[in-house]
């Protein structure tokens, strides 16, 4: 009986191995192994999205408001064209795209797969810029393009749960898979919208900078924003940033993707960045809280 069971282990452990799927990252070509379907990705993500969106409150700023929708549909249309130009369609296929600015005082944003973009008002004060914000929300949209949380879930399902992984990718929408969910899409410590590697952060900077470009907003604005980010680093610097690389790093490494990111931009003629500019009295008040 025992060598039974530990022959029934191996075969799950075969097949589990064998079922995943590799997947190429679009711009880097990085290939990457992924357990869990955009499917099953989805299903997980979209309960904790709406479980989410019915206790966040909305911004009752209207041009703010608008300003990230403009950002959001310009950044989302120019992937989404890229991809279909490159035969890469597939990848955002099953998108609903959804952009809301909501209140809330911590400087961050994010972007669940299925394209649910929420940018938190408390990092206006710090993009000042259509430009800069471009770049924060570039880097978020890239996040779920190249499937990082995944990525993520993927490999934290074969570290925690190895051959019963499968039982519960056969099973579906089981308790287990339920738990799975909030753990991976919640907003406790281990989700996967909170500590993706140094690895996938930087990937998302470098496909960020170039989505924002393709979407007409200068990319040079990257630099500019994270010396003010370094500069602004406090005790009160956000999650959001904590698991990003260090400043000098990653600014580093944005001025040397700089000539390619340039080769994208085309600037967007009816664009103007006077309504983006945020007051230097709003960001005192940030910083004070
Ligand atoms: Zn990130």
């Amino acid at each position: 009986m025992k060598t039974f069971r530990k022959l029934l282990i191996l075969a799950l452990t075969v097949v589990l191995t064998a079922c995943g799927t590799t997947n190429i990252v679009p711009l880097t070509g990085r290939k990457q192994s992924l357990l869990v379907s955009d499917q099953q990705i989805l299903s997980l993500s979209t309960q904790q999205y709406s479980e989410y969106m019915a206790t966040a409150k909305a911004s009752n700023d209207p041009a703010k408001t608008a300003m990230v929708k403009r950002v959001g549909e310009r950044i989302s249309n120019a992937v989404v064209n890229y991809l279909r130009q490159t035969g890469q369609a597939a990848d955002v296929a099953s998108y609903n795209w959804e952009i809301n600015l909501v209140q809330d005082n911590s400087a961050n944003a994010f972007c669940m797969p299925g394209g649910k973009i929420v940018v938190y008002d408390g990092i206006l004060p710090l993009t000042q810029t259509e430009d800069a914000l471009a770049i924060v929300m570039g880097h978020e949209v890239a996040h779920a393009v190249a499937k990082h949380s995944a990525e993520k879930l993927s490999k934290q399902m074969k570290a925690q749960y190895g051959a019963q992984a499968l039982n519960i990718l056969l099973q579906g929408q089981s308790s287990m898979w339920q738990q799975i969910g909030q753990a991976a899409f919640g907003f406790g410590a281990n989700s996967v919208l909170r500590g993706y590697s140094r690895a996938n952060e930087s990937e998302a900077d470098y496909m960020g900078l170039i989505f924002a470009a393709m979407a007409g907003y200068n990319p040079e604005a990257a630099v500019t924003f994270w010396q003010r980010m370094a500069q602004n680093s406090t005790s009160s610097v956000p999650a959001f940033f904590s698991d990003h690389p260090s400043d000098e790093k990653r600014i580093a490494n944005i001025q040397k993707w700089m000539p390619e990111a340039l080769k994208y931009y085309k600037p967007a003629q009816t664009v103007t960045n006077k309504t983006a500019t945020i007051k230097s009295t709003d960001l005192k008040k940030t910083k004070k809280k």
